[in-house]
């Protein structure tokens, strides 16, 4: 019984990886990584194109009994001539993401480069708030992404901003297997 109102009082919370530096995304998969640890069932929703599978890919394949791990969307470049899709799939991706979220199959879900959605206009920030008062109450939900607005700042519980110091890509080097992807 203890036990059960322990997991009961259980308060989900609301996570956010901000700023211009490197680690937002790193630092959620790490998040990920320990919630799993703890027997407990994460599924990650990534909003961006998936040229090649990234180590957070193949590294969470091997703990597919509690990490779900889906690539969803399409690239934000704007290249691509059918714009009107590329607006569909992110769509479609959010839906993804809120059908994952409602299930209450998850203890924690994180929504990587979310904020990509409201940059380009995709989702609107009353949607998203709508999905974060709505989700289930254990729910921990682990949002990243560049420029948070202050909608997203005030919503979440805890915001965490990466600022940029160094980056190797300033002295002209490339992404690197193991570090970028
Ligand atoms: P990571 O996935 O490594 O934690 P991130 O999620 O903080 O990075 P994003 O803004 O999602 O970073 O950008 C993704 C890619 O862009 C990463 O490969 C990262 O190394 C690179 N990147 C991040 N910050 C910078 C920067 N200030 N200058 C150049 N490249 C950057
Ligand atoms: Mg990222």
């Amino acid at each position: 019984m203890a036990d059960r109102e322990k997991k009961d009082n259980r308060k989900g919370l609301v996570l956010l990886h901000t700023g211009n530096g490197k680690g937002k995304s790193t630092a959620a998969f790490g998040q990920a990584l320990r919630a799993a640890g703890q027997g407990m069932q994460v599924c990650i929703v990534q909003f961006i194109k998936g040229t090649w599978k990234t180590g957070e890919a193949k590294a969470f394949q091997t703990l597919s009994d509690r990490v779900e791990f889906h690539v969803k969307g399409s690239g934000f470049t704007w290249q691509e001539e059918n714009k009107e899709k590329i607006i569909q799939t992110a769509r479609d991706a959010f839906s993804f993401a809120k059908e994952k979220i409602m299930s209450d199959r998850y203890d924690m879900v994180v929504l990587d480069e979310l904020t990509y959605l409201l940059s380009y206009g995709i989702v609107s920030e009353d949607e998203i708030l709508e999905l974060i008062n709505s989700r289930p109450l254990r729910l921990h939900l682990v949002i990243t992404g560049r420029n948070a607005g202050e909608t997203l700042i005030t919503a979440a519980d805890l915001v965490s901003e990466v600022r940029m110091i160094k980056h190797p890509y300033e002295q002209g080097i490339k992404a690197q297997k193991g570090i970028e992807f």
